[in-house]
Order: structure tokens, then sequence, then C-alpha cells
């Protein structure tokens, strides 16, 4: 492995709102600081670094507040609540990580930047979208729906009724090259929040804004190979990636070769919506050039960091 120390982080959407939890503001802040242990260990240790995020249950929660207050303010369009919520998510990051340097002692600035992400205008789920975002529906409101918000509405099996929004497959971040100039720097930079705002390019070269969510896991492959970081750390909520995960045959991985990692993805043992997007996060990033993944939660990140646990996914063994 290379001399220089440089990585990119991804935090859980769900590490900061918990499911459990009614997710206000100070239960927030307390999750948010508790998600960083393992990042300032990693700026401790020297590291470049640089930050991601998800923002599913926060994104979930604002269109809940677009539709209440509907009768008092013009709703906002998703793209720019995704953009809303990168930024308040990257203030509360950013601010926690601060303090948590201040009291250390460690001189390291930390920046969020807003990142717009790339995608093709022609990406097959812009005309056939099949993410489900914000609240569940009855069944009878479905039509009405449809027709005066213009929204897709499809039955989320055993859950309900819930708005599908187009996920495009990243290709880019508009922002890379200051990203990694201050990544380079090594200011610790917040970005990519939620995947990114994703944006398309138009013919004569300016950006056009999707009503849609942009997979965090794979804009953060995305990121880790523009800024040539060497290792990517993915935190959620498990440990340790599984086979026949939640199955009485259930097997944590310590290790997964690339190709294990592609062979066991194509057998369905990580489903779409979750683990799948991480291990396809993994793929592409070191067939690109990365030397490490390393998938954990985010209370065990420091041991991962150390390799006593969590599942490492590498090029070759
Ligand atoms: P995040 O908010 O961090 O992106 P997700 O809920 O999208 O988290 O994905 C992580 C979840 O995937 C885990 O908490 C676990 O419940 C689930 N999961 C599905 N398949 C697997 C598997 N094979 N191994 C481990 N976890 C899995
Ligand atoms: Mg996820």
């Amino acid at each position: 492995m290379s001399q220089e120390k440089k990585a990119v982080v991804a935090l859980g959407g769900n590490a900061i709102t918990r499911e459990f939890e009614e997710g206000n503001i100070y239960q927030q802040f307390a999750n948010t600081r508790r998600s960083l242990l393992g990042t300032v260990e990693m700026i401790k240790q020297g590291y470049k670094l640089a930050i991601t995020h998800g923002n599913g249950p926060q994104v979930g929660n604002y269109l809940i507040r677009v539709e209440a207050a509907r009768h008092l303010v013009p709703p906002l369009p998703l793209g720019v609540i995704v953009a809303d919520v990168e930024g308040g998510m990257g203030y509360m990051i950013g601010q926690s990580l601060q303090n948590k340097l201040i009291r250390e002692g460690i001189h390291r600035d930390v920046v969020t930047i807003l990142t717009q992400v790339i995608v093709d205008r022609d990406d097959p789920s812009i005309l056939n979208p099949t993410k489900f975002v914000g609240p569940f529906y009855q069944r009878d409101q479905v039509e009405k729906l449809q027709k005066e918000r213009g929204w897709i509405i499809k039955e989320d099996p055993g859950r309900g009724y819930r708005r599908v929004v187009p996920s495009p497959k990243p290709i880019t971040l508009v922002e890379r090259n200051i990203i990694r100039q201050l990544f380079d720097q090594e200011v610790i930079v917040i970005s990519t929040g939620g995947g990114g705002i994703p944006v398309y390019v138009e013919k004569d070269g300016t950006l056009e804004g999707v009503d849609g969510v942009v997979d965090k896991d794979l804009a953060s492959a995305i990121l880790a190979v523009e800024i040539g970081a060497k290792e990517l750390f993915i935190l959620t909520a498990v440990e340790k990636v599984a086979l026949n995960y939640g199955k009485p045959n259930q097997i944590d991985l310590d290790t997964m070769t690339l190709s294990d990692a592609k062979r066991y993805l194509a057998e369905g043992h990580f489903p779409p919506g979750s683990m799948g997007p991480k291990i396809q996060a993994a793929i592409d990033f070191l067939e690109r050039g990365g030397e490490i993944v390393v998938i954990t939660s985010v209370e065990k990140h420091v041991e991962a960091i150390e390799g006593r646990t969590g599942t490492r996914i590498v090029p070759l063994i």
C-alpha cells in the first residue's frame, strides 16, 4: 500500500437519524458527534480525509414538512430539498467535527462543499423511477396525488403506497477539481452529501437540475476515484457484511476479494436498496485504482481502522 494515507469516509444517513428515535435536532447532533469518533482517530493518524453522508431519513422528513405546509408556503422541488439538506447536514457534521478537533488541539480546516453530481439525462431511472421517498399514503389517496402533484406513486410491498423518484447513476462531480485541491491541501472536505444534487449537462454545457436522488455509496466511490483516495470506509448499521444475511446460516465476512464481491452480488446476497449499492461502490472503486474498502458500523469504526473488525474488500488477497 502507498505511503500517503488518503481516505473517504461515507456516513450512513441512518447513523444520524435513527429509526427508533424521534430524530429531533439534539438527537441528530448527538448521533453526528458519535459517528465522528473514528474520523477523528483517522485525522490523528495523519490521514487526508473527505467525508460524505446519506440523507434518506432527513429528506423524508423534509418532504413531510413541505406537504404539511403546502397551504402556507409554496412547495420546493426535490432537487432543491436535496440541496437544502446537504447544506444543513454539512453544517452539522462540519461544526461537530471542528469542535472535536478544537478540543483535541488539532489544527485542520473543515469545509462543506455543496456538490452537484452529473448524471445522464437519458438514464433509465429518469423515465422509470423506482426509488421510494417520503411518507406512506393510503390506496385511496394515490390517484388524487398522482393527478394533482404529477407524482408517480407505487406500492412499497408490504408497507404501503409511496412516491417514487429517479435515482440516476452518478457519472462525475461538478466540483471535483476544487474538492481535490482542498483534499490535497489537507483540508477535511465534507461533500457529495446525500449522493449530491443530480444535474445533467445541456448541449451548450449548462447544467439543469433533476428532481431525483443519487445513491450516496455510488457517488462516494466516484468522489474517492476523482480525488485519488486509496481507502474508502463505508459506515452503516452493521459491523460486517454477511452472506445469507438475516438467515439461520448467516456468515459474517472479514475479507472479500473484488472477484468474491462480484460473485456474491450476482448471487443475490446484497439487496438493491441497502447493501447492494455499498458492494457495487466497492467494486467501482477497486476497479478504478482503490486499494481497500472497509464496511462497518460507526461504533466499530476505530477498531476497523486497526483492522480488528469490519469487512475488508481488496483487489486480491
Ligand atoms: P445506510 O443508511 O448506511 O446506507 P442501509 O440501510 O441502506 O444503510 O444499508 C445497510 C443495511 O443493509 C444494514 O443495516 C443491513 O440491515 C442491510 N443488509 C442487507 N443485506 C446485508 C448483508 N448481506 N450483510 C449485511 N447487511 C445487510
Ligand atoms: Mg443506504
